[in-house]
């Protein structure tokens, strides 16, 4: 009679922590679906944007111009060749990227008069509606190493620069891509889109990214000539948390 109450007991225990177990492996994988529904919602502008469109041109290079047009001029000049197109060698095995940056030697540069490099950015003709971001992470991407080239010191401000990433691809990809996401999301934001910039608490909060670092990061590329001073102030008026003092 005892043995079988102890039995009784037991499996009830025994069931007991199954089911607290199962629980919590329930609550772990629920914890972890909404922090990716976070991270799509929050920290991904393509949701947003692409309600965004607008009424643009139909020609593929007309859209291209007209993203291009808002950005610096030094900025669009350091670019010697931008296409547009799916067939471009560099989308062929790669199905998910929508740009590309590289630069080719210049067979013509002589003696440091011209440039010792060709810079070349590619975009996916079918992304250039909904991701005008991609043409101008290209570009900032163009300007950056125009500036390694003419030996100017950003890249070692900007490394010098606290936590201050506003994207999950920049954190995971380094120095380069975390310039070239700011820059993006920076026109994204003046252009009437909606950029990571308005989703910066969910940075702050996930990766603690410190907002003064941001902020500097942001006088910094209106130093070096990735935004123009009219800019910046239209981009403060949109977001003045990250005025500097
Ligand atoms: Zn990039």
């Amino acid at each position: 009679m005892l043995g079988g109450l102890i039995m009784h007991w037991a499996w009830l225990l025994i069931l007991f922590v199954l089911m607290a177990g199962s629980l919590f492996t329930m609550l772990i994988i629920v914890g972890f679906l909404f922090f990716l529904l976070g991270e799509w919602l929050f920290a991904s502008p393509d949701y947003w944007n692409k309600r965004l469109q607008g009424n643009l041109p139909d020609d593929h290079n007309k859209i291209l111009i007209y993203f291009i047009s808002v950005l610096p001029e030094p900025v669009i000049k350091s670019v010697n060749i931008a296409r547009v197109g799916d067939d471009e060698d560099c989308f062929k095995n790669e199905p998910f990227r929508v740009g590309f940056f590289r630069t080719i030697h210049n067979p013509f540069s002589f003696m440091g008069i011209t440039s010792t490099v060709i810079r070349i950015v590619d975009i996916r003709k079918s992304s250039l509606r909904a991701r005008p971001d991609t043409i101008w992470h290209e570009y900032a991407h163009s300007y950056h190493n125009l500036l390694d080239e003419t030996k100017s010191d950003f890249t070692s401000r900007w490394g010098k620069m606290g936590s201050g990433v506003i994207s999950d691809y920049a954190r995971r990809n380094g120095l380069y891509e975390d310039v070239a996401e700011y820059v993006a999301n920076f026109y994204l934001a003046i252009t009437g889109y909606s950029s990571l910039f308005d989703y910066f608490w969910w940075h702050r909060l996930v990766w603690r990214v410190k907002l003064e670092s941001c902020s500097q990061k942001l006088v910094l590329l209106k130093d070096y000539g990735f935004i123009v001073e009219s800019d910046y102030k239209k981009f403060l008026l949109k977001h003045p948390e990250f005025k500097t003092e």
